[in-house]
């Protein structure tokens, strides 16, 4: 195709998966093949992520290897974490096994830890593509990150449950959802599902003695039902669980959701975004872009150098946060 820095016809692309999978992880490999594949690109799959990058584990992969695949939640790539990549030697191993093997840009789809990867093995003149894939949605370089609807919709759905039995038993209910240090998962689902606190590192003053307070101000009006959403962040639930019972004598159980929320067949909205996400990747690197982070932003699929895209920090979203204190009183 002659774009790519003028060296050699046909380029090749290298893609994987790395970090805490993500519904719709496939949906974005598959797009990023078609869409290689249709303009007359190659396509490395390298699995496991970084290890297997190290390790040279790369399959050669066609429109037909990513076939029946758009609605598999997990990541046919396989995924890891690779500590060999902290170390200084890890990303330059990695650049020149590319340089072996003839890759000539790497497509990575992970987190942050990913993209810290993906900014490392670029400083040793390798191209490289970020895509955000996280159920988490702390990558700050994106309003959206792959997986989050889907992780949003089980966490949502299995606190229903458990609100349910919560109802029936007149109990207290700390329902723990992932987020590792952010509380994105947990301020949604504290939303969607009425709950009557929602404790995020990004906010939580750990003034346990307040939520004591209101829960026993609650009972008093005559509530049955207290239900609180606890992000991954500020764990603790069973400890907080055996607290809030002793202090108030309502009977208190923790949930932790746990992996179900990494599970599942993607909805709608993150395999179309990991669509679009995976096809952007692949359309630029074929306009001659080099070291870009995928971005949504605005509402429009975009890109961003990834130097840039990592130094970016993010909050919360301060409007949903603020009407969440209001709605749950
Ligand atoms: P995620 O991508 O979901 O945030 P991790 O934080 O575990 O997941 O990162 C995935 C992998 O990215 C790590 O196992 C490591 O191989 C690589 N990585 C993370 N941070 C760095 C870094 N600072 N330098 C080089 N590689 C990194």
């Amino acid at each position: 195709m002659g774009l790519f820095k003028g060296k050699k016809e046909t380029m090749t692309i290298g893609v994987l998966t790395s970090g805490g999978d993500a519904p719709g992880m496939n949906a974005a490999v598959r797009a990023v093949v078609r869409t290689a594949v249709h303009a007359g690109a190659k396509v490395k799959g390298i699995r496991r992520g970084y290890s297997g990058l190290l390790e040279e584990d790369f399959v050669e992969m066609t429109t037909r290897s990513v076939a029946d695949i758009i609605q598999r939640g997990g990541t046919i790539l396989y995924t890891a974490r690779c500590p060999e990549m902290m170390r200084p030697e890890g990303p330059e191993k990695a650049a020149a096994i590319c340089r072996k093997n003839g890759i000539d840009a790497l497509v990575v789809i992970g987190g942050d830890g990913s993209y810290r990867g993906a900014l490392e093995i670029s400083k040793h003149d390798i191209n490289v593509i970020a895509i955000p894939g996280t159920i988490d949605l702390d990558v700050a370089s994106s309003d959206y990150t792959i997986g989050f609807d889907t992780a949003l919709n089980t966490a949502m759905d299995a606190i229903d449950r458990v609100r349910d039995t919560s109802a029936s038993h007149e109990r207290c209910s700390i329902i723990e959802v992932m987020g590792r240090k952010a509380g994105h998962i947990a301020m949604w689902c504290g939303i969607a599902n009425g709950a009557e606190e929602i404790l995020i590192p990004e906010r939580y003053d750990y003034e346990e003695q307040a939520i004591i307070d209101r829960i026993a101000m609650r009972k008093k009006l005559g509530k049955k039902l207290h239900i609180i959403i606890n992000a991954e962040g500020v764990g603790d639930s069973n400890g907080m669980a055996k607290r809030i019972e002793a202090a108030t004598g309502l009977e208190t159980r923790a949930t932790i959701i746990g992996y179900i929320q990494r599970g599942g067949s993607p909805t709608c909205r993150d395999r179309v975004f990991a669509s679009a996400m995976g096809a952007h990747a692949v359309d630029i690197l074929l306009g001659g872009g080099s070291n870009r982070a995928v971005c949504f932003l605005n509402g429009e699929f975009t890109d961003m150098d990834l130097a840039e895209a990592i130094a970016m920090k993010k909050d919360i979203d301060t409007y949903l946060w603020d009407i969440s204190r209001k709605l749950c009183r």
